[in-house]
């Protein structure tokens, strides 16, 4: 009998759409010829507002690759959206989490399929909500003595508090991290709602609005450096892969850059000394522990070329998963092709879930 895959896509988050494209390939890797007579597919669509789909929406979306635009509200109840599941969600022996951004690869999901009591892709609850959150992420890498950009935190109530203590915070911004500087809310991803800003002016703007996405803000310093990335594969023991290069024209890999076609390059392997490579493999594998990650993740890192130092960024738990996205390709590079990749996962998931006898 074949594992029944509730593959779940969509969600409510700007990361909707890219959702959709990973949520596609993953289908399509499923259904490839090695894996066909191990798994069937169900696939379940969230709706923007919330809403869970079943099977025959959620293929149409699939096969359309559109997002509903009105999404459908008949089946809301009277205060949440969530508790309505589609009757075939009980049928699902693991599932497959396509979600990025918040309510996705932050913990809620993961928490909501811990309490199922199902198998599923990727990290559990901390390694989701610690991942996500830029915050709490980088107090974790400092304790495990990875090297990041200096950085400052805040919250809205500060950004927002009255106008006698604001110049203060933007003083003390300005003195210990210079410009240019990025402002970021801790909890996004796709660099939705993070800013370079140059001046005391674009600071403000920059606060005000970061606040306005969430209640914590991370002001870190710039950077001028290579974005380099490498994908992690695996539970307790994983595996990394090649690293991979990011470059483009703009600023800075805003969101523009990232989901317009032709706007950003990768290349694999990075043009990097081994020792450096070497270096950036080994700190993937620190943060993927330190945060508790599980099954995959993509971890980012600054290549200061001029100094030769390596400054982690981040971690993915959920990385863009396209047939053009870097996770897949690296494993590609790497010796796994995307149908092996996604069986991999899957394997991980049950691994991950087994309880000791
Ligand atoms: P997201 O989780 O949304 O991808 P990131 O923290 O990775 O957010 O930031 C998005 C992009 O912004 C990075 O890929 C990089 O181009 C730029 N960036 C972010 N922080 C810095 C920094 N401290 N110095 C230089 N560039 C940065
Ligand atoms: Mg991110
Ligand atoms: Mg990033």
């Amino acid at each position: 009998t074949k594992l029944q895959i509730g593959l779940l896509f969509g969600g409510c988050s700007g990361e909707h759409e890219v959702s959709i494209v990973s949520a596609r390939a993953i289908n399509a890797a499923l259904n490839a010829e090695r894996n066909t007579d191990k798994y069937e597919i169900l696939p379940f669509y969230i709706q923007k507002n919330g809403v869970w789909q079943g099977n025959e929406i959620a293929n149409q979306i699939l096969v359309s690759g559109q997002a509903l635009e009105k999404p459908n509200a008949t089946n809301i109840n009277t205060k949440s959206s969530l508790w309505e599941f589609p009757p075939q969600a009980s049928e699902v022996d693991v599932w497959f989490p396509v979600l990025h951004g918040p309510n996705g690869e932050d913990g809620t999901i993961q928490g909501l399929l811990t309490l199922m009591q199902v198998p599923f892709v990727g990290s559990g609850v901390l390694g989701s909500a610690v991942g996500m959150d830029k915050i709490a992420m980088k107090t974790a890498f400092a304790q495990a003595g990875l090297p990041q950009v200096k950085y400052m935190t805040l919250t809205r109530s500060q950004i927002w508090s009255n106008p006698c203590v604001f110049p203060k915070l933007c003083d003390e911004i300005e003195n210990y991290l210079n410009y240019p500087c990025f402002v970021k809310p801790a909890n996004l991803g796709s660099s939705v709602g993070i800013a370079k800003v140059r001046s005391r002016q674009e600071l403000e703007t920059a606060l005000d609005n970061a606040a306005s996405y969430d209640r914590r803000v991370i002001v870190e310093a710039g950077v001028v450096a290579r974005e380099v990335e490498c994908a992690v594969l695996g539970n307790d023991n994983p595996k990394v892969s090649a690293i991979g290069e990011i470059s483009f024209e703009s600023d800075f890999y805003d969101y523009e850059t990232k989901y317009t076609q032709g706007k950003a390059d990768l290349s694999i392997p990075a043009a990097l000394p081994d020792t450096i490579s070497n270096q950036i493999r080994e700190m993937a594998i620190k943060a993927f522990a330190t945060v508790d990650a599980s099954g995959l993740a993509r971890v980012d890192f600054f290549y200061v070329e001029s100094t030769g130092e390596v400054l982690i960024n981040e971690i993915n738990t959920f990385p863009g998963f396209t047939d053009t996205s870097m996770y897949p390709r690296l494993w590609g590079y790497s010796g796994i092709p995307f149908p092996e990749l996604v069986d991999k996962l899957i394997e991980l998931a049950l691994e991950r879930h087994k309880t000791p006898e």
